[in-house]
């Protein structure tokens, strides 16, 4: 018997030995830290530039057709600033999507202790604005996800908060990896996993809420980990959200604490009164209201404008563009100028994310949003998917169960009276840029709201979506005088006729 009790206590012995020296999910992460230059020396890391990336953009939700496959945006000249010490961030980098070429910039900075952003696309004035009117075609939709999804901050947060327990044997980008569950500084939970060779962090997965998906776990997969800075980092980052590309961007170099990374975040002098205009505000994004005609009035914002059509005892808004901070200012602003008149509809004209991406908010106000039936897969997407990380008007609420607009669709042409005003919506087939594309007419006024197909006031060409525009307009026999632009400003018809003979159609 003697023998096999010291049979039992050494095989015990042997168990207690393998479990010690088996690794913990905690000692996993503190070896990803060590391997990427240890906890002192991330620390330490105040500012991380990222340069020279290239790479691809996807979901920027500009297909011809509701459904169509996905179109991939190029990334160039990428540059990403992270001041982790001051908690800023800015995307910089050229984008191209099927012709289409922007050179944006889009900076999350700090005015005392307020955040602000600041947007900065060539040709258009520099805007500034509450965090929540930033629109990126970056790596992400806003520079705000590089604050908590940097590997820097993931990696410390790992080495912290990753249990003392084994890891757990997890699929991560087609391969089974060892696997922790850890809190983050924002308080989010993230699955990080671990390379086995080089214990390097292989990347994490987390809930993002974009402003356009809603809630999608998003996975980013870190690769070609080189020396920078006295640090290992990874050069290329893949980020996949709902199981589809997202974003990739391979970087030529990175650099830490360089003192000329803060220049990105300085306020220019110019833009000082809007930023703390942005600041008081909340939510803010540049509008100004003039009247076009009786009862019409154009909403001017930066780059993505809006129409505003006045009923007796409400207002019919076109295009709640751009981003949840636009639709906030503007329905403070018609609040202020049209007392008592709330927003009941606002038309989508097109599903493309630049154009819809104040619908969320519109409806959070009580609006009912129109959608001609072909926008109609897409704009239930941006509508009903939740958005809980954090949560935005809507989801707010909804989970409150307080009342909000809900989702109308109409098939070809939809017409709004009352009063002796009407708002007439017209579904048109065959142009370019998008099909189906809704134009807007109020015929009281003979006012013309179209997006994308054609911007008044700024003496550009006529494109084949212009004329495309000119021949459906004289097909709908409409009698338009003033052609209001969701790009551009307003302008007699004529001069959509002047350029499209001057196209030589
Ligand atoms: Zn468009």
């Amino acid at each position: 018997m003697a023998h096999v009790r010291q049979l039992v206590i050494a095989s015990m012995a042997l168990l207690a030995g393998a479990c010690s020296s088996a690794p913990t999910s905690r000692g996993l992460a503190q070896d990803a830290v060590t391997a990427m230059g240890g906890a002192e020396q991330l620390r330490g890391v105040r500012t991380l530039v990222m340069r020279g990336g290239t790479g691809t953009r996807n979901r920027v939700g500009q297909t011809v057709h509701v459904g169509d496959p996905d179109r991939t945006g190029q990334l160039r000249n990428v540059i990403e600033t992270l001041d982790l010490a001051g908690g800023r961030a800015a995307l910089d980098y050229q984008f191209e999507n099927d012709g289409f070429m922007q050179h944006r910039q889009e900076v999350l900075t700090k005015k005392g202790d307020a955040l602000v952003g600041l947007e900065n696309v060539a040709g258009r004035p520099l805007a500034a604005m509450s965090p929540s009117g930033l629109f990126s075609w970056g790596s992400q939709n806003s520079p705000e996800f590089l604050l908590r999804r940097n590997v820097i901050t993931v990696a410390l947060a790992a080495a912290e908060s990753a249990p003392e327990e084994p890891p757990q044997d997890k699929s991560f980008n087609g391969r089974t990896l060892k696997a922790a569950a850890v809190t983050l500084p924002s308080g989010e939970m993230a699955t990080v996993f671990f390379e086995p060779e080089s214990k390097l962090l292989a990347g994490y997965e987390v809930l993002d809420t974009e402003s356009m998906l809603g809630d999608v776990t998003a996975q980013y997969i870190l690769s070609d980990y080189k020396p920078a800075g006295g640090l290992t980092l990874p050069h290329k980052i893949t980020i996949r959200k709902g199981d589809q590309p997202y974003s990739e961007v391979q970087f030529a170099s990175a650099s830490v604490n360089d003192p000329a990374a803060q220049e990105v975040f300085t306020i220019p002098a110019s833009a000082n009164a809007e930023v703390d205009t942005a600041i008081t505000a909340g939510d803010y994004s540049s509008i100004t209201i003039t009247k076009v005609a009786d009862a019409v009035y154009f909403v001017r914002a930066y780059s993505h404008n809006s129409l505003i059509v006045e009923f007796p005892a409400w207002l019919a808004l076109v295009e709640a563009a751009y981003t949840d901070a636009q639709s906030h200012t503007l329905a403070r602003v018609l609040q202020q100028q049209f007392p008592g008149k709330p927003v009941r509809y606002a038309a989508v004209t097109h599903h493309h994310y630049d154009h819809t991406g104040g619908v969320r908010t519109m409806a959070s106000y009580g609006a009912t949003i129109l959608v001609e039936k072909g926008h109609e897969p897409e704009l239930r997407m941006i509508l009903e998917s939740p958005h809980t990380n954090p949560p935005d008007a809507l989801e707010t609420k909804r989970k409150a169960g307080q009342p909000v607009g809900a989702l109308e669709v109409y098939e070809g042409k939809k017409v709004l009276t009352d009063g002796g005003q009407s708002l007439e919506l017209y579904a048109i087939t065959g142009n370019p840029h998008v099909d189906p594309k809704v134009i807007a007419y109020v015929p009281t006024s003979r006012v013309l709201f179209q997006s994308d197909l054609f911007f008044p006031g700024t003496g550009a060409p006529a494109s084949p979506d212009a004329v495309h525009l000119l021949k459906v307009v004289r097909d709908l026999k409409l009698r338009v005088a003033t052609n209001v632009g969701g790009h551009g400003g307003v302008g007699p018809f004529g001069e959509l006729e002047k350029s499209v003979a001057a196209a030589g159609q």
